[in-house]
């Protein structure tokens, strides 16, 4: 199953209409569950990919170039506009809780939103998505499961994917 999160975001990107063969995708954040499977799903799309971590010098001289940005790093107002190129995509992965109670992610959205074509908001972006694609996954295993009950070549068989969850 494709893990969920990152399964999310490549449906909020294909919503957008973008074909992301050939585009700069930067993913700041190289986590098993989110950066690296992040990564190579886009790289699979034939993305031309770059995976950022805490040990990346210059981040901002990475950001700069990506026509996809995905963040997620769990540090609130990590990316600011400078960061960011004039009309990328711009997905935010972290959910952090600030000292006051609010919850906001790693992207500066009041200030960065001004230059992305498409930006995903905190809360409320990726982390409804994850939980949908959790749900589809759920299903696609109960319905694997249904279907290797009824019929011994059921290695052969392949359950539909729920399309626009
Ligand atoms: P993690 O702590 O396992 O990994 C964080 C990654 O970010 C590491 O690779 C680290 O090297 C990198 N990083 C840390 N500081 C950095 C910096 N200053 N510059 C560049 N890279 C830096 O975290 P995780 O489990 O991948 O989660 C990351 C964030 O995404 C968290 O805020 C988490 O709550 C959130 N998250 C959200 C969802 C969702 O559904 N929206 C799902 C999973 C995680």
């Amino acid at each position: 199953f494709p893990p969920c999160t990152p399964y999310g975001v490549q449906l909020l990107l294909d919503t957008t209409g973008t074909d992301v063969a050939g585009q700069n995708v930067v993913v700041v954040g190289a986590s098993n569950i989110v950066g690296k499977p992040m990564a190579l799903m886009l790289l699979q799309r034939e993305a031309t990919v770059t995976l950022c971590h805490a040990k990346t010098r210059d981040l901002a001289q990475h950001t700069i170039l990506a026509d996809i940005l995905i963040v997620a790093a769990g540090k609130p107002g990590l990316i600011v506009p400078q960061m960011v190129k004039q009309g990328a995509i711009v997905i935010d992965v972290g959910i952090n809780r600030l000292p006051d109670g609010k919850i906001v992610g790693d992207v500066d959205f009041e200030g960065v939103k001004e230059k992305a074509s498409w930006i995903t908001p905190v809360p409320g972006g990726v982390g409804p998505m994850t939980v949908t694609m959790l749900i589809e996954n759920t299903l696609r295993s109960a319905e694997r499961a249904l279907r290797m009950r009824q019929t011994d070549d059921y290695q052969d068989w392949e359950a539909p994917v729920l399309k626009g969850a």
